[in-house]
């Protein structure tokens, strides 16, 4: 395994709330390597000592139930570097002279990712090396073709990790388990069956400060470019030979590769796209979006998106799969919903009218329930909905836990590959051309809602 890790960005949010709590973890697990440490660049001027002050804070904060010596463990490992990543000098300082291959984790703002590739380039990284690179990865088709580029020029494919942590959760990898590892659903996982397919991401989180990231991304770029695409990949592909990553990858790019490209038609009727305006959820008063700090009323930035999509092959032709997230809801709710067809003919009395049955994935808490009808304690052949649902166990190792442990192992079946990454813009960069030129309107909802109506 690689020792020596260069965090780049490394006083952000995602390094303070994320990764050091997701090193702490895997430390307590004995999953680093012996003589694990990490470099931290960041521009501010800050010391080791007073970096570490600031992870021993942040720990402290994130990751209250790892314990203190792994905790402390941890801090000690970490060493500052002042730099302006897009330096090659202040890489090769943060480097030093041992050789040994690092993992260089591009905990930046999406703007700094190429210069910083460059000057990963220039500086020259010792063989064996791995780039991470965060989300967004691109902000439309394009700019993902030439990321993709960038980095090939410098890195292997199999060098280079594009992160989306949702892979990292256990209920999205359970959806694995539950297709592939059992024989009941498989045979219902298809067109004949299948009515509709829902997965959703609200939360009712506002903004909570994130403008200068937020505000020039939106619910669909957030959101559904990359998680909920994830999502779609892996309850809609075909079975994967092994769970080895070239066959899950080669059949998640089959997915996306048929998905439909949505018509400006389609796009009118099968989007939608809103924005929240000042609400109550539980105690606290959520100002409206567009009056928010930073915000940039005139972006029209979306804070809620909804898609309709479909996958024209054999499995699924006509099946449509909604895809939702949206900020500042009346309610979290965050799912994959399997919606079966009804039973093709009901034996019960009209008024009985069994339910379809219903297979979700809660994906935060872990939980997994199936509707199902059966005959209830009343009248002898009434029917009676009953839910058979189950918690899982909380997840050990944080998602991001799981993506770094992958990347140490140089396993990059939980990483983006770089056609996975295109083929996902292509399905949503039509919408987005669609939304900008304000071919569906900008709808709005009360802060606490269900979204728009
Ligand atoms: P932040 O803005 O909080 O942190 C970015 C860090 O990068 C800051 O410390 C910033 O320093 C530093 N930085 C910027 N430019 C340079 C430079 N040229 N040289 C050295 N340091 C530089 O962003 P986040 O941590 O929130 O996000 C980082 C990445 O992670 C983004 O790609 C984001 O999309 C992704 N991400 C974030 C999540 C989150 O919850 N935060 C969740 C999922 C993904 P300075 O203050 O000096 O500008």
């Amino acid at each position: 395994m690689i020792r020596h890790m260069l965090v780049l960005g490394a006083l952000g949010d995602l390094a303070a709330r994320y990764l050091l709590p997701a090193l702490a973890r895997l430390r307590e697990a004995g999953e680093l390597p012996e003589g694990f440490r990490v470099s931290a660049l960041a521009r501010d001027d800050q010391d080791t000592p007073g970096y570490r002050e600031f992870a021993g804070e942040n720990l402290a904060e994130h990751a209250p139930d790892t314990p203190e010596a792994a905790r402390s463990g941890l801090v000690e490992a970490l060493e500052y570097y002042q730099a302006d990543v897009t330096d090659p000098e202040r890489i090769k300082a943060a480097l030093g002279d041992s050789g040994e291959p690092v993992i260089v984790y591009l905990a930046l703002p999406p703007a700094v990712f190429a210069p910083t590739i460059e000057a990963l380039g220039e500086a020259g990284l010792p063989e064996g090396s791995r780039i991470v690179v965060e989300k967004p990865f691109g902000e439309d088709l394009e700019s993902a073709q030439k990321l993709n580029r960038l980095l090939h020029d410098t890195f292997p494919e199999e060098a280079v990790f594009r992160v989306d942590h949702f892979l990292g959760l256990q209920t999205v990898q359970n959806v694995l388990g539950l297709r592939f590892a059992n024989r009941v659903f498989e045979p219902l996982w298809n067109h004949d069956h299948v009515e509709r397919v829902e997965i959703v991401w609200d939360e009712t989180l506002a903004l909570e400060g994130r403008a200068g990231y937020y505000d020039s991304a939106g619910a669909l770029k957030d959101m559904i470019q990359n998680h909920l695409l994830q999502l779609l990949c892996l309850v809609g592909m075909e079975p994967p030979l092994t769970l080895h990553e070239r066959d899950l990858r080669d059949r998640k790019v089959d997915l996306l590769r048929a998905v439909r490209r949505l018509s400006p038609e389609e796009i009118e009727e099968l989007t939608v796209r809103a924005r929240y305006t000042a609400g109550r959820i539980a105690d606290r008063e959520i100002p409206a979006y567009a009056d928010e700090e930073d915000v940039d009323p005139e972006r029209e930035t979306e804070t809620f998106a909804e898609v309709t999509l479909f996958v024209d092959n054999w499995r699924w032709s006509g099946v449509p799969f909604t895809l939702r997230s949206g900020k500042a809801l009346g309610q979290d709710r965050s799912e994959v919903s399997i919606h079966f067809k009804p039973v093709p003919h009901s034996t019960f009395a009209p008024e009985a009218k069994p339910e379809p049955n219903v297979l979700t994935l809660g994906l935060d808490p872990d939980r997994i329930s199936l509707d199902i009808e059966i005959n209830g304690p009343g009248e002898s052949l009434d029917l009676e909905h009953l839910e058979l649902g189950s918690e899982l166990s909380p997840q050990k190792i944080p998602a991001y836990g799981r993506l770094l442990l992958g990347i140490l192992e140089g396993d990059p079946t939980l990483s983006i590959r770089g056609d996975e990454a295109e083929e996902s813009w292509r399905i949503v960069e039509p919408i987005l051309e669609a939304w900008n030129a304000d071919k569906v309107p900008l709808r709005e909802y009360p802060a606490g809602s269900g979204g728009p109506s």
